[in-house]
């Protein structure tokens, strides 16, 4: 889920300048090997929407990647046709009259019983197509560039059900083959916002379902094409390393009171909040996540002192004796927190969160 289309009329100007524009290159093309096509998809008048009360926004560019979320409602055991279509009006009502927004924000939604229902009004009269975005309101930053699945439920502590994570893997896969995009450029929600969606099951599952994609797709990725670069997500309970190189790249910027102690605590919870406030976060919420981690992680060179470089010592003395380069940037980061599919010595203690 996300919140903003404050900026849409501002986007719809540049998106009429960037008509005619040249579409990405796929690495295939609706020849791959896969020759099933679309999943049953049922369209906005088939589950009853209402009406969007503006414009949508289409944009002449194919999106790169896609984002799989999950709605955080109850994990029914209603897995009928007719709970998928009440899913998909409830959404509608909550992100029209809730967020004020013009319509539902996510592109698909997949329920719990495999149903695969269109959100956004075009959403699937473009997909169709294959050479347009419609503009989404699901994870912003992402919502011109990034195709946004809502699978129903709730998959912190559970996995999804068969019937949805087929149904997720087929419309991956056809996504991939209308758009070209590569199988590898599927991500969470949490990858780009400092959210727990989809969960931590879910998405623990994606590294998986970009393999499986793949396969759908005749193509074949080692276990290690199937990790993507990409920042932690830490929130109260956690412990280990990563927490305490964390905490002092929050000391580095003056908002933690106390000692980095590795623990994920109420006052590392206070300073990520202030870090968030100072940063114009989109929520407050005291989660580390794809939003924040890049601007807290910022370039650390070697012997410039002080706690910045204190983090990037904690992580390296985690991984033994491997060289840490000079400059430590964004991609030496990840590598440092371990979230760029290299296996590493930093693991997150299995302490849980709250859940
Ligand atoms: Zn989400």
């Amino acid at each position: 889920m996300g919140r903003d289309e404050v900026s849409r009329r501002r986007l719809l100007l540049g998106g009429a300048a960037m008509a005619g524009t040249a579409v990405l290159t796929g690495a295939f093309g609706t020849g791959a090997a896969w020759a099933s096509g679309s999943p049953p998809i049922i369209d906005c008048a088939g589950w009853g929407a209402r009406p969007n009360s503006d414009v949508v926004p289409v944009w002449n560019q194919r999106p790169v990647r896609i984002l799989v979320h999950h709605t955080a409602t109850p994990n029914v055991a209603d897995l009928g046709r007719g709970a998928a279509d009440q899913l998909a009006r409830a959404i509608q009502n909550f992100h029209m009259d809730g967020r004020g927004w013009l319509d539902s924000g996510q592109h698909f939604t997949i329920s719990r019983g495999g149903f695969v229902l269109e959100g956004r009004h075009r959403s699937l009269e473009v997909l169709r197509g294959g050479r347009q975005q419609v503009e989404g309101a699901h994870c912003t930053g992402q919502n011109v560039v990034a195709v946004g699945i809502e699978n129903e439920g709730t998959y912190v502590g559970e996995d999804p059900p068969a019937q949805l994570w087929n149904r997720l893997r087929e419309m991956c896969a056809y996504l991939c083959t209308q758009y070209g995009i590569p199988p590898t450029e599927l991500y969470g929600h949490r990858d780009f916002k400092n959210t727990a969606c989809p969960g931590d099951r879910l998405y623990g599952m994606i590294p998986r379902l970009r393999g499986e994609v793949a396969g759908m797709l005749g193509q074949r990725l080692e276990a290690w094409e199937t990790q993507r670069a990409s920042w932690p997500l830490l929130r109260r309970g956690d412990r280990g390393p990563v927490v305490g190189a964390a905490q002092y790249l929050l000391a580095a910027v003056g908002l933690l009171d106390g000692a980095p102690s590795g623990v994920f605590d109420t006052g590392t919870d206070a300073a990520v909040r202030r870090f968030q406030q100072l940063t114009a976060a989109e929520e407050i919420n005291g989660l580390l996540g794809g939003e924040s981690w890049p601007l807290l992680a910022r370039t650390v060179h070697k012997g410039e002192g002080g706690a910045a470089e204190q983090a990037v010592l904690v992580l390296a003395a985690e991984r033994g004796a491997e060289s840490i380069p000079d400059t430590v940037d964004a991609a030496v980061w990840q590598r440092l927190l371990g979230t760029d599919g290299v296996p590493i010595a930093v693991v997150m203690d299995p302490v849980g969160p709250p859940r």
